[in-house]
Formats: C-alpha cells, structure tokens, sequence
C-alpha cells in the first residue's frame, strides 16, 4: 500500500542531544493522525522535518511515496498551519488564502473560483472581502486552514492550531476540525500536548515522549489498552499505584502496594524488576461490589467530595487506614447519588481492568 506519509527511522540531533531518537511511522491517506506528547517530547521537531524547514539527522521521509529529504519546504507537497495562524492582518480573506496560488502563478481567473469553493468548504461562503480583524477566533482558525488546504497539499500538517484559543471555542474547534477533514478527506497530521483534543479528533494516535513514539493506535485502543505506564498515565484520568510485585503468571501479577494491600493485577509481559506500577480507571470501579462476585480487588474508601462536572460525577475518595486518594465515576444512572462525603463504602474492580508494568526509572 502507498501512504501519504512514510516516517522511517528518522533521528535528529541538535549538537549532541538528540530530540527524536528513530521514529518510524505511516499514515494512510485521508486519515486525521496526531502525535500527542508532553511539552519538550519532540513533536514539533518531527513535524518541523516533514514540512522541510529542518533536515533529519538519520532517516527517511516519503510523501506519497517519494522520498522528501532535501526537498526545500515549499517544494513539498505539504503545508503547515501554525499555532498563531500566521494570518496577513493587512491582507483580506481573499488575498490571505490567495496568497499561496499567486506565488505560484495561478491565473486570476482560477485563483477566484478556488477560493470560492474553498470558502464554502470551510463553511465561510462569502468571506472573501472581510479583513481578518473582523474574525472570529474560530473563523481566523478555519482561514489559516483554508489558505493552506487551496494549495491542495497531500499532507496537511497543523502545529497545535488550537492552542491559542480559550477553552470554549477550542472544545468547538474541535468537533469543527474534525467534521472539516472528514468533509474534505485531505491527510491530517496534527500535533497536540492535549490528550482530549487527540482522542476526539484522531483515527490514530502516536503517543510521543522523550523524543520515541511509546504507541501508535486508535484512540479507543490507547484508552484501553495501553502498551506502556507513560500512555497508561498520559492518555485520560487513570488512578496509579507504586507496588512491589510479589509473583506472577502469564497474565496476571500480584503485586503489594506501599500501603501494604495485595491486589490481582493483568501484565502485557513478564515483569523483569520488583518495583512496578499499575493503573486502574475511575469508570473500572463497581462501587458496593456484590459479596459473591469473585475475583475481585475490594478496598474500603472514605468520600472526600464529591467532583460533578455536569454530565458525569466521580467521587475523590481515599482508601480507609492509607493516604492513597483514588477517583471513582460514578455510573450515570444516579443509583448511587445518595452517596454523601464522609460515607465508607467498599469498592473493588476487576484484575482485567488494571494493568501493571515495570515502574519507570524518570
Ligand atoms: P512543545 O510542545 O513545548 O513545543 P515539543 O514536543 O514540540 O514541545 P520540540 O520543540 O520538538 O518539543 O523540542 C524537543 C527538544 O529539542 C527540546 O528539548 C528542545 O529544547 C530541543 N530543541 C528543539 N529545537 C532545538 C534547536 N534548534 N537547538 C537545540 N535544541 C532544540
């Protein structure tokens, strides 16, 4: 199969620290992708080596199918929308989204007619006269695309497009940016430090850290199966225990925690030290576990307060006798509503639900 975007073993060092250590990837075309990590991981310079303003160190870059590097930037079929839009304030709509077609020699007569339609792809039929200044943040946002989706790229790439908004219109933009891929099926690749913006939007997710791709899956996998203790912790609300590992199996481990409670817990791999860490999710909680369902992990936990945020509760709890807080949803059927801070209750969930791996060393 031919991608629109090919990644191979690609490294690149600055003096002698090396910011991305040997990432490889594919993306299929028409397919929304984000790379998600913490702030100093590595993305923007890996996004800054596919659009071409920095060369790899080491590897390889294909853009449907042809090999990239040392192709000048605007050489590349790809266009990059950046965190400040990079909008001409003294430039109208039209001119802005017109700019990249003039440079390259578009009759005038064309020029109109695509930034017509791509106006009306944007779902800003009629803009073109408006200054920028008359905008909106989210109608600046779908301009700074539009002037780069005219181009025709085979790669759209955005670089936390999002991140200068406030929360409400970002929490809009995104469900606006997704509708807009699906609707015109270019390639995405975006980056993001927010977990949230990348489950919504993405059909896949790498997750970057330290400079290496810990896991690259959909969305619905890194939730729930994640492969390593960074995604089991970066990717949503997850409760993490430090533990000892006293034995383990194919499957599953038993492990101590360092407040002295022994629980069931699922491996992906053998452990190979004792200190470990697993994770359990506030949803994986069955609150007033039945006495004969079996198999479970039950701890006693005191409600500290209760956290609503209008569509789900979840109680912040800590375990009798330990300082250890955990985070419990709530189910949304209101059976436990009569739950009050101060109440003892026993919560358990089940071993499936909690995977451990070996503690990391940072
Ligand atoms: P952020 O979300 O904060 O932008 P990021 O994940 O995009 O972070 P990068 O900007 O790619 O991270 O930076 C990765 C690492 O490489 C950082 O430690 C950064 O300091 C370093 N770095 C980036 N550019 C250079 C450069 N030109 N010279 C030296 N070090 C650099």
């Amino acid at each position: 199969m031919q991608f629109d975007l090919e990644v191979r073993n690609v490294v690149k060092k600055f003096g002698d620290f090396k910011a991305v250590k040997g990432v490889s990837f594919q993306v299929e075309q028409g397919k929304f992708f984000s790379i998600l990590g913490p702030s100093g991981c590595g993305k923007t310079t890996l996004l800054r080596m596919i659009a071409g303003f920095i060369e790899p160190t080491e590897g390889e870059i294909y853009i449907r199918g042809n090999l990239v590097n040392g192709i000048p930037p605007n050489k590349r079929p790809v266009n990059l929308v950046f965190q400040n839009l990079a909008l001409f304030p003294m430039m109208n709509v039209e001119e802005n989204i017109a700019f990249g077609l003039k440079r390259r020699k578009v009759p005038n007569s064309e020029i109109k007619k695509r930034v017509k339609d791509i106006l009306e792809r944007v779902g800003l039929p009629g803009f073109e006269k408006k200054s920028i200044n008359q905008l909106s943040g989210g109608q600046k946002q779908r301009i700074a695309i539009a002037r780069c989706l005219v181009l025709e790229p085979s790669v759209l790439l955005l670089d936390e497009p999002l991140g200068a908004l406030d929360l409400k219109l970002r929490e809009q933009m995104k469900v606006e940016l997704k509708k807009l891929q699906t609707e015109v099926g270019t390639t995405f690749v975006y980056i993001t430090h927010d977990q949230s913006e990348a489950l919504v939007m993405s059909d896949y997710v790498a997750v970057m850290n330290a400079g290496r791709f810990e896991q690259v899956d959909t969305p619905q996998n890194l939730y729930h199966h994640p492969q390593t203790s960074f995604v089991a912790s970066f990717v949503g609300d997850n409760n993490s225990w430090d533990a000892d590992l006293l034995s383990q199996e194919d499957n599953f481990a038993f492990v101590k925690t360092n407040e002295g409670f022994e629980f069931k817990v699922k491996i992906l791999n053998k452990l190979s030290k004792k200190d470990c860490e697993f994770f359990v999710r506030p949803e994986a909680f069955i609150i007033k576990p039945d006495k004969k369902l079996e198999g479970l992990n039950r701890v006693n936990v005191r409600v500290k307060t209760i956290l609503f945020d209008g569509a789900n509760s979840r109680l912040l709890t800590v375990i009798e006798n330990s300082g250890k807080e955990i985070i419990v949803a709530l189910p949304q059927n209101k059976q436990f509503d009569y739950i009050r801070p101060g109440d003892v209750i026993e919560v358990g969930w089940f071993p499936d639900n909690c995977v451990a791996f070996e503690k990391r060393d940072d």
